[in-house]
């Protein structure tokens, strides 16, 4: 049972409910959306009378596994990375080089991508590469090179973690973790993002089912996490004409299923520079909520995806031309009220 209550209103509410779940050997917990409203998540049975409080906006049995990512109890979440809201209704562009390879590459890189309409910087530095012998991230002091491009540009920064103990330096430096699809179904680490109170881009594993993706969600939400973001980054199927295969079906399907924001990676989507500008779009038009891209002054000299990886100037072109598929969308559909 997930139990929303009305934070103005919630004098105790929370008390009485772990009493009373106490009482009866269930457990709870709670998650605070930080927007005035908390959900309770209830495992096992609890006293009815406890459920009749002001507080108590509303009770729900959900039918689905994942309970709190589920949008039988939730219509839209805003997810806030420093001062950006994702999933307000206008697309986010998270933008920058796949890689930090040193300060000089990374600041002329945020510099580039915020002139094109970026908002978030993204950059690795602890990096999954499938090669034990190529280019692993430059770990601590990639983060701190972030930092700094932040302290330059003012752009938060989005950075992968990879392992639990990874966890509390990542969060010191960065305003967002990002789960990559090798990891989708790291519990150990999800739980431990969950532990914190910063954002999340819970990237889909190329071989997993939406089903699945929202599972990993509810690890993090389950944790007390409000702040978790999905994205679609593409996934294996029987073609490999191109690296993996952009499921834009994913989008509206997750608008169907979940409250929590949705953004697309089109450049791990697709693998190739030419295709990405493409695949941008349809995903804005798809009802995505932003964009992630690779995207770094010299593509050539890319350390890690450079066949991927878009010149500034083509990134700018996909973000004018989103905000005008966004705006025209959200005009029909005002037209129609
Ligand atoms: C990345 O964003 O650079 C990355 C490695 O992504 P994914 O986990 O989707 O492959
Ligand atoms: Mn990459």
């Amino acid at each position: 049972m997930i139990v929303t209550i009305d934070k103005s209103a919630s004098n105790g509410v929370i008390d009485a409910l772990g009493a009373a779940s106490v009482r009866s050997g269930a457990t709870i917990r709670v998650i605070d959306w930080n927007d005035g409203s908390l959900s309770v998540n209830v495992l096992g049975q609890i006293e009815p009378d406890v459920l009749s409080h002001p507080a108590v906006a509303g009770i729900h049995h959900p039918s689905k596994p994942y309970r709190l990512a589920s949008k039988e109890h939730r219509e839209t979440t805003v997810v806030r990375v420093g001062d950006v809201e994702i999933g307000n209704g206008k697309p986010v562009i998270m933008a920058g080089p796949c890689v930090v390879s040193d300060v000089e590459q990374l600041v002329s890189a945020a510099e580039a991508v915020k002139a094109a309409g970026a908002t978030i910087l993204r950059g690795g530095a602890f990096k999954p590469r499938t090669s034990p012998y190529s280019f692993q991230g430059l770990g601590e002091e990639g983060l701190q090179i972030l930092a700094g491009a932040r302290a330059v540009t003012g752009l938060p920064v989005v950075t992968e973690v990879m392992e639990p103990d990874q966890v509390d330096v990542t969060a010191a430096y960065a305003d967002m973790l990002q789960i990559g699809a090798r990891n989708m179904a790291n519990f150990p680490l999800l739980r431990k993002v969950g532990k914190t109170r910063t954002p999340v881009l819970l990237k889909r594993g190329f071989s997993a089912t939406i089903e699945e993706w929202l599972m990993s969600a509810e690890y993090i939400l389950a944790e007390g996490n409000a702040q978790v973001v999905l994205c679609e980054r593409g996934i294996r199927t029987f073609d490999n004409s191109m690296r993996f295969n952009l499921d834009l079906n994913a989008v509206p399907f997750l608008k169907e299923l979940t409250h929590l924001p949705v953004v697309v990676d089109p450049s791990h989507g697709t693998g190739k520079r030419s295709l990405v500008a493409s695949m941008a779009l349809a995903a804005i038009a798809a009802g995505a909520d932003g964009l992630i891209i690779e995207s770094e002054p010299n593509p050539d000299s890319a350390k890690c995806d450079s066949a991927q990886t878009i010149e500034p100037e083509q990134l700018a072109a996909i973000a004018r031309k989103a905000m005008a598929i966004a705006e025209l969308i959200e005009a029909d559909e005002l037209a129609l009220v």
